[in-house]
């Protein structure tokens, strides 16, 4: 089964929603994400470490964004013509880019969670089952 991705980039990457109906918004603050859809049941949050991979591509945008503003200074010194010192002016704009950006980038990477099977619709966690519950050459107790 492929999934849609352009899709779910669209419109849980881009706007936040469900990436299975796209219904309900995926957040319930400006970055507090809910538990599941309301609508749907699918569980957003279903491994531990899922929020680590939003936090890096977050860092990567404000990363992304210093280094742009640093070419730009090079190149045609506005800041410094504004009479703003360049490095303070570009560590202020990059963080504040990293938290505005840091709600796309848990979207964006929550629809890839979505699109590669780590989000699972009720309590069932998604992959295989754990060790304890696939009875492989399990003795039962009495
Ligand atoms: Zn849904």
């Amino acid at each position: 089964m492929s999934k849609p991705f352009l899709r779910t980039f669209w419109r849980t990457g881009v706007k936040g929603l469900c990436p299975n109906c796209g219904k309900t918004s995926m957040f319930s603050g400006y970055i507090e994400m809910r538990e599941r859809c309301a609508n749907c049941q699918l569980r957003y949050q279903t491994s531990a470490g899922a929020w680590l991979g939003a936090l890096a591509l977050g860092y990567t945008i404000g990363a992304a964004v210093a280094i742009v503003l640093t070419l730009v200074e090079i190149g045609y010194r506005p800041m410094r013509d504004a009479g703003l010192d360049p490095a303070w002016t570009i560590v202020i704009i990059a963080l504040v880019g990293t938290a505005v950006g840091y709600r796309w980038a848990k979207s964006f990477w929550f629809s890839l969670l979505y699109l590669y099977d780590f989000m699972a619709i009720g309590d069932v966690p998604p992959g295989p089952p754990p060790v304890s519950e696939r009875h492989v050459g399990r003795v039962r107790e009495p």
